[in-house]
């Protein structure tokens, strides 16, 4: 589904990425690790459109989107999940998952309340996709709580629903296990498995969290000093020994 073919990024004289390739295959939870300052975020910001690569191209279902902005990205179903702005935190769940983002980066926050002064008012069909979308991650039980009152794995499971909310079939996740607690854990495990079984989704993680990453990534890209060193299953790049030396070394 993505293909990141040679890509590479400079910054000033920091080659934080250089020359990678490779394939995020359609049906897929495919995950990203590597130690700090390996590479992996600028990585995906350039999948997500957040920069162009110095170097290289990026394919979206064959298509080159090498360059293209979040919104456009958007409009052809990829998805990097974001915090959710400082705007919503005094909206509720409920309202949240009404404003469905029209873009990544917040530009466009404005035409989001525009939208969802409308919903609120008239789309009912909006308004039983906000309930499936509760339903669907047990979180109904918050609908009505200010988001900025959500415990940090709570407000990663409103990410996911703001993703639901969208068209969304491409999906990067940076960090989804990040500040969360061992519980809501499994409860992001599980909306992320099932998302992607019964929903379609195909995902592409990175994430710290080896007990996360082994349960639901296969394959997985190793990234280490700007390069990608290995892939495969965890259980295989357990045993790599340059991937072994990269952890160790970093
Ligand atoms: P990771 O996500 O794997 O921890 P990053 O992609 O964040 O790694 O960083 C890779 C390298 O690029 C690091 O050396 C980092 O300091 C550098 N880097 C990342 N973003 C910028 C930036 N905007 N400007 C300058 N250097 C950057
Ligand atoms: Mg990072």
């Amino acid at each position: 589904m993505i293909q990141i073919d040679n890509v590479s990024k400079t910054f000033g004289g920091i080659q934080a990425v250089r020359g990678v390739s490779l394939e995020v295959a359609e049906g897929s939870i495919t995950g990203l690790i590597g130690p700090n300052g390996a590479g992996k975020s600028t990585l995906f910001n350039m999948v997500a459109g957040l920069f162009p690569p110095s170097e290289g191209r990026v394919l979206l279902d064959g298509r080159d989107i090498t360059g293209l902005p979040p919104h456009k990205l958007f409009h052809l179903g990829l998805v990097r999940t974001f915090q959710i702005p400082h705007e919503f935190s005094r909206m509720t769940v409920r309202e949240n998952l009404m404003v469905v983002p029209p873009g990544q980066s917040g530009e466009n926050l404005f035409n989001a309340w525009l939208r969802w002064g409308r919903v609120k008012q008239e789309d009912s069909a909006v308004l039983d996709k906000v309930d499936d979308v509760l339903d669907f991650l047990e979180i109904t039980h918050v609908a009505d709580e200010l988001a900025g009152n959500l415990s940090g794995g709570q407000k990663k499971l409103l990410d996911l629903g703001r993703t639901m909310m969208t068209d969304a079939r491409m999906v990067l996740l940076d960090e989804p296990g990040a500040g969360v607690n061992r519980t809501l854990l499994g409860k992001i495990r599980e909306a992320i498995q099932r998302l992607n079984r019964e929903r379609g989704y195909t995902f592409c993680v990175i994430e710290h969290d080896m007990d996360l990453i082994s349960a639901l990534c296969d394959p997985v890209h190793v990234m280490a000093n700007g390069e990608l060193i290995a892939s495969g299953a965890m259980t295989e790049l357990r045993r790599n020994e340059q991937v072994r030396e990269a952890y160790l070394g970093g």
